[in-house]
């Protein structure tokens, strides 16, 4: 009998034959009545109408429909599959599909129509976002998200047939929302699917390369796959276990060419490692066959895993191990019952009910945080609340929290209340100083776990520092901080740079016009390889650059502009400053020689106080203690850390406060006792209080902290003495 071609008539009625008998294989009961309705109903609807591919439009309904058949789904996804199109891209209507299918069709419908028109930007700040919209939209019904990805999955099988632009927003937009949903609902097949066409389409160099090396990758290790498999096989069958099946496991482009970018690894470097999967009938055999693993060749330590214990949050279970197989090369295996295999490529999937109110209880408790959502769809009126009450441990791989608003965040795990609070803003981040979590104060350092409401607690005077790079884990925090740091470091090494060429001009008598006017120092700047006066004077403060050298530049031009007769050499120059800088330093600043430092009258610090430096408009550093109240109130970025030069030799005045009785010759003790410790009393002032007690206040010169403790305690040691302390504000 000649061939005809057959006609499209029959072509529908062959796909639908094919879509009802797909679904019946899982589904005996299925209504095939109501699926023929749907075939036809949308058949219909899009009659004329073609895809970019020039094939009839319907045939994209009825792809995602065998999609949603192939995850198993129940009658009514496969049926939305093949309506799912029909309000937004014809004269259907919402109220027509109710009429004909129901309410929960028209629902799921509406749903996958209301998806559609979500348009989701990529950026890091728009994730979160919709993520929330995403979740919203389960919250409805999940097989809306099924729909949903069944349809971007044939979107993207087909996506060759677009412009290339188009091609890439879709394939990137993919990646960015549909690949981590379909990861985290454990559609991993789907997932691995979306994930390597998006690739072909954003980065097709690297797709097909990675096609081809893999490829011939596994030409060469055929023979060594083949051969693992058969004794692993063997194994298992002389342990009884006759159902045992081993495979070696799929190939995944996107994710190696992931660990390539995260390991930066070459092509070569990739495939070191081969993977087996063995399937067995029960969790009993599948610790038995991981204890012939074991038994026949060595595991490498670290590497098992039991998921099966403790199932991954999107319900997937399996045992994983690492072994040193034959000819001493690494194999990575997989053991898992057929069931678990199921919920590990189909994920959720996998668990949902197709068959109609017929649920094995258990499954239902297992998923009963679906029933809630299912529930809570009747009276969700207000989405902030129910982003409140869904506390998200399906995605417990990232921290979901919200804001006090009910704005859903996402983060990676461990992030802390800094990457919250940079994330909100900038400058939220930089005068963080902890989190308000659940209403319970907590510190920077505190991580967020899912489902916390999360209230960021600032103050003016905050500022951020190194330690904050260590304890935060999204790359906005970390940027926003090492900006600033950067920022106040310049800040601070430009006012040190400047102060101390200003000091050096003074101490060599070099008068430069309005300084540090651009155009004097330009030349200079150039020279010395700055594009500005400003990096320049940051450049000295950071010690990068000879103050000396400068000096000599400018006392150059100096002579020869203005002709100066007194012309100073330059080795007395530093003859001078080397001389100066041996008597006055007594606190050192790191990396910096030579500074001009005051101490501060308010507080007066001496060698051993525990002090911080401030820069000074051109009148060097002053050094106050810690404790200072005014170290407070200073700018923060003139602010610098400075310590005591020990080495040094130096003698500091304070004022010492003793009160005693007033007895005769009480005060010769006194005088006394300071002696003895070898400190010169150059002022005392005696007065009485009402009570007729005697206040003494000596000013007394001391070598340092512990000089100063000595002659306190002695002074407390003398009968009559009833308090000894340090006047803060000096002499
Ligand atoms: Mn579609």
């Amino acid at each position: 009998m000649p061939l005809t071609s057959p006609d499209r008539q029959e072509i529908h009625q062959g796909s639908l034959q094919e879509l009802i008998l797909k679904v019946r294989q899982f589904n005996p009961d299925v209504d095939g009545d109501l699926i023929e309705k749907a075939y036809t109903f949308s058949a219909k609807l899009h009659k004329g109408q073609k895809r970019s591919s020039g094939e009839p439009y319907f045939f994209h309904p009825l792809e995602v429909a065998k999609i949603l058949a192939e995850l198993q789904l129940d009658t009514a996804s496969i049926v939305t599959g093949l309506l799912h199109d029909t309000v937004e891209d014809t004269v259907a209507t919402l109220e027509e599909i109710e009429k004909e299918f129901g309410s929960e069709i028209a629902a799921l419908v509406d749903g996958v129509t209301k998806i559609s028109q979500i348009t989701f930007q990529t950026s890091e700040e728009k994730q979160a976002e919709n993520f929330r919209k995403m979740i919203l939209a389960m919250a409805k019904d999940l097989r809306v998200i099924l729909v949903k990805l069944a349809d971007r999955t044939h979107n993207m099988r087909t996506l060759e047939y677009l412009a290339k632009e188009k091609q890439v927003l879709i394939a990137q937009e993919t990646l960015d929302i549909y690949g981590p949903i379909a990861n985290r609902l454990g559609l991993s097949q789907l997932k691995r699917e979306l994930e390597d066409l998006a690739l072909r389409f954003t980065k097709p160099e690297i797709y097909y390369r990675l096609v081809t090396e893999v490829a011939k990758k596994y030409k060469e290790r055929e023979k060594y796959i083949e051969d693992v498999r058969l004794m692993i096989q063997q194994t298992l069958k002389d342990h009884g276990y006759s159902n045992g099946s081993v495979t070696g496991r799929p190939k995944h482009f996107y994710s190696i060419h992931k660990k390539m970018e995260r390991n930066q690894l070459n092509y070569d470097q990739i495939f070191d490692v081969t993977g087996f999967r063995i399937i067995v009938d029960s969790v009993e055999q599948c610790y038995g066959a991981l204890g012939m693993i074991h038994a026949m060749w060595t595991p490498v330590p670290g590497r098992f895993k039991d998921y099966i214990a403790i199932p991954k949050a999107n319900f997937y279970q399996s045992l994983h191990t690492t072994v040193v197989g034959p000819a001493g090369e690494r194999i990575e295996i997989q053991i898992r019952t057929e069931q678990m295999h199921q919920t590990a490529e189909r994920g959720i999937a996998a668990h949902w009910a197709y068959k109609e109110g017929n649920v094995d209880p258990k499954e239902r408790e297992k998923f009963s945080w679906l029933n809630r959502l299912v529930e809570w769809n009747q009276d969700l009126k207000d989405p902030n609340e129910f982003l409140e009450t869904v506390k998200l441990d399906l995605f417990a791989e990232d921290v979901y929290v919200f804001t006090p608003k009910g704005k859903v965040m996402e983060f990676p795990s461990g992030a802390t209340p800094i990457d919250f609070a940079y994330s909100i803003h900038t400058d939220v981040g930089h005068h963080c100083i902890g989190a308000k979590i659940n209403g319970r104060i907590v510190p920077l350092k505190h991580k967020l776990k899912s489902g916390d409401t999360v209230e960021i607690l600032t103050s003016p005077n905050q500022r951020p520092n190194k330690d904050w790079l260590k304890i935060v884990r999204t790359s906005r925090a970390k940027n926003k901080i090492r900006q600033f740091i950067k920022a106040a470091e310049f800040e601070r090494s430009f006012q040190l740079g400047r102060m101390i060429l200003e000091r050096e001009l003074k101490a060599q008598d070099v008068k430069v016009k309005n300084f540090p006017k651009e155009s004097d120092f330009e030349p200079i700047t150039k020279q010395f390889g700055y594009k500005s006066t400003d990096d320049l004077l940051s450049a000295i403060g950071y010690g990068k650059v000879s103050i000396s050298k400068i000096i000599q530049k400018l006392v150059q031009k100096e002579t020869t502009e203005e002709k100066k007769v007194e012309k100073k050499p330059i080795e007395r120059i530093y003859e001078e400053a080397a001389r100066k800088s041996k008597t006055r330093q007594t606190v050192k600043v790191k990396g910096i020689e030579d500074l001009l430092v005051r101490f501060a009258r308010c507080c007066n610090p001496v060698p051993g106080d525990s002090v911080i430096g401030f820069i000074t408009r051109g009148r060097g550093i002053s050094v106050h203690s810690r404790k200072c109240p005014k170290v407070f109130d200073s700018d923060p970025h003139r602010l610098i850390d400075i310590e005591w030069d020990l080495s040094q030799k130096t003698e500091r005045r304070v004022k010492v406060r003793v009160v005693c009785e007033d007895r005769p010759g009480l005060l010769a003790d006194m005088s006394r006792v300071i002696r003895d410790q070898n400190a010169n009393i150059s002022n005392a002032q005696i007065g009485t209080t009402k009570d007729k007690k005697a206040v003494c206040v000596f000013s007394v010169t001391i070598r340092d902290l512990s000089h100063l403790k000595k002659i306190i305690s002695s002074l407390e040691a003398i009968s009559g003495v009833i308090s000894v302390g340090r006047v803060q504000k000096g002499p």
